[in-house]
């Protein structure tokens, strides 16, 4: 797939390295009935540029690019209150020489906190121009939108990029994404079953599910959900899949057999803590060092847990994890992640 007509800024100067987890590999098979389980390697994405990088990384290298080609001086973008997307694009941003503004939604009534740790600390410390914080369940188009016409009214000129920067633009940073991954395999002599990648707002998983329909890697892609069971979850990731092949002019349909989404490792709500997430984030720190995050990667990997001790996932299997960052807001849930709270299930 060509992805040569579309401009792009680099923001990593290397492919995230894959790596073999020979202590996690052990220690989970130990977990698994009959003491046999799939051997797990890790694509580093949380070693993407930026401050310090993560899977927004990878979309925001055409987002911005295609925000300077059309002359724009603000980014204008949402998440969550502690939004990894957010502090990534401010980093751009900061990066480019262009202002920065949010629309923070509150997903969880009162969870945002201007003084907090992790995220909310680098939005501050980045030079974060203006926050604006909005009811969970708010039109987010539109208070972004407000906020790009406010930039207008100064003599200005906003770009606005959707939440997770999840629009077939964005989901260009993971076709991109993919054909470094066949490119590393071919390399290595590595041969990879399954990838197991986070689903969100839908632009790693969608953007993945093109790279490799288009590219014909035929390895089969599980997405497993931070915010929804895949009733909903899987529509989206097929419609961004789609709107990615038809930018490229890829005449290729995306079939709903494409899409594999598992849920039931989110709840009981999106951001929120629970017990496997700590079981996850523990296991992957005590055994390789590498750090997952309590919002996202230690739910996914829960998900990759879960899955090899149910058996979805084979003892002779070949797993890439995608790492795809979140480190920051690990700082905001210390007591979550190391304590000894009850947490849900
Ligand atoms: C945003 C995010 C995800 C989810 O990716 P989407 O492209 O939004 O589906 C996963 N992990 C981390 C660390 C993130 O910040």
């Amino acid at each position: 797939m060509d992805l040569s007509r579309f401009p792009r800024r680099r923001y990593t100067p290397f492919a995230t390295p894959i790596e073999f987890l020979p202590n996690f590999t052990k220690a989970l098979a130990a977990s698994c009935p009959g003491g046999a389980g799939p051997r797990i390697w890790i694509k580093r994405d949380d070693m993407l540029g930026l401050f310090p990088g993560g899977n927004k990384t990878r979309k925001l290298e055409f987002l911005v690019a295609d925000a300077l080609a059309q002359g724009a001086d603000t980014l204008v973008t949402c998440g969550a209150p502690q939004s990894n997307h957010c502090r990534i694009t401010l980093a751009a941003a900061v990066k480019e020489g262009l202002k920065c503004r949010f629309v923070i939604e509150e997903r969880v009534a009162q969870s945002y906190k201007p003084d907090a740790s992790g995220n909310n600390f680098m939005f501050r410390l980045l030079g974060v121009e203006a926050i604006t914080v909005v009811p969970g369940g708010s039109n987010m188009a539109a208070e972004m939108q407000k906020v790009a016409d406010a930039v207008t009214a100064e003599g200005r000129k906003a770009y606005i990029i959707p939440g997770g920067g999840s629009n077939a633009i964005g989901g260009l940073g993971y076709v991109a994404c993919a054909q470094e991954l066949q490119e590393q395999l071919f390399e290595q002599g590595l041969r990879i079953d399954r990838v197991v990648v986070g689903s969100g707002s839908s632009g790693t998983h969608g953007g993945m599910v093109a790279g490799f329909l288009g590219n014909q890697i035929r390895i089969p892609i599980t997405g497993i959900g931070v915010s929804r069971d895949p009733a909903d979850q899987a529509p989206l990731v097929l419609k961004e899949a789609q709107a990615v092949l038809d930018l490229l002019g890829v005449p290729l349909k995306v079939k709903p057999e494409d899409v594999q989404c598992v849920g039931g490792f989110w709840q009981p709500k999106y951001s929120v803590p629970n017990a496997r997430m700590r079981e996850a984030v523990q296991m992957l720190a005590r055994t390789e060092a590498i750090p997952l995050d309590p919002v996202y990667t230690g739910k996914i990997m829960a998900g990759l847990i879960g899955m090899a001790r149910s058996g979805a996932l084979k003892a002779d299997e070949n797993v890439l994890f995608l790492h795809t960052g979140g480190l920051p807001s690990l700082h905001a849930y210390e007591a979550d992640v190391l304590g000894d709270t009850e947490l849900p299930a």
